[in-house]
């Protein structure tokens, strides 16, 4: 159900982030709704925050650059979760993102480590695993994701904090949600590793179309742009 009403979506996503929670026994409040803002201008950006969004979502950062700054409501966090190129971290960084949900390189990794150590900060971030198999998608393949953790954890200015997927495209759910289920395995795994420095807080998974599915498997933060703003519109961008 999505209206023309971005203030009324957003309301009608969290009744069901807190329905789907509370039915597997969660807490909505451990849940990050993470609004997804890309395509949309910041009129729109401010007409969700004011509507009850509090934490917005980017995957470009020339886009962000353009928008954040010009947001006249105010924002909890703003997170990338985008493809980091090593040669934008210098223009991602100063808009402050709370969480980097889409590392899945290391030489990008350490790149961000060097900028963070200039800086005198620790970046939070995320590690992308493609569970998908798709060779469209970012992210390390489930098998390398220990060693991958292990090297990263190795950087002193990147706390890792978890983990992020994006479900397979398609319409079969039952494979939508094994994405998902190898998210939660490969974050247990980890866990049980107990490797120094990292933390698996954090499960990043389940967008407009699989965010229950992805609740009912363990998500700790959806990510959400079509159900608040409708469909995205890319025919004005190159
Ligand atoms: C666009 C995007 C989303 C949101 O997708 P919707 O289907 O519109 O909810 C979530 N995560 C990532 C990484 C995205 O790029």
């Amino acid at each position: 159900m999505i209206t023309k009403n971005i203030a009324e979506n957003i309301t009608f996503i969290k009744k069901r982030i807190k329905i789907v929670a509370e039915r597997c026994g969660r807490k909505a409040e451990n849940i990050m709704f993470l609004g997804v803002t890309k395509t949309h201008p910041a009129e729109t950006l401010d007409e969700a925050l004011a509507g009850g969004l509090e934490y917005i979502a980017e995957n470009k950062i020339q886009e962000s650059e353009d928008k954040l700054p010009v947001l006249t409501q105010p924002y909890k966090e703003f997170h990338f979760i985008g493809h980091l190129q090593s040669n934008k971290i210098k223009k991602l960084m100063p808009l402050n993102p709370a969480l980097i949900h889409s590392i899945d390189k290391l030489s990008t990794a350490k790149k961000l480590d060097a900028y963070c150590s200039t800086k005198g900060i620790v970046q939070n971030i995320l590690v992308q695993i493609n569970t998908s198999a798709e060779e469209s998608k970012f992210g390390i393949e489930p098998a390398d994701a220990e060693e991958f953790v292990r090297e990263v954890a190795k950087l002193e200015n990147l706390q890792i904090k978890g983990l992020m997927t994006i479900g397979m495209f398609t319409d079969d759910m039952e494979a939508v949600r094994n994405c998902f289920k190898m998210l939660k395995n490969i974050q247990t795994d980890i866990i049980r590793l107990d490797i120094p420095r990292v933390e698996m807080k954090h499960l990043s998974m389940g967008m407009t179309n699989d965010f229950e599915i992805a609740i009912e498997e363990g998500a700790s933060i959806v990510r959400v742009g079509s159900a608040i703003f409708g469909a995205r519109d890319y025919s004005t961008k190159n």
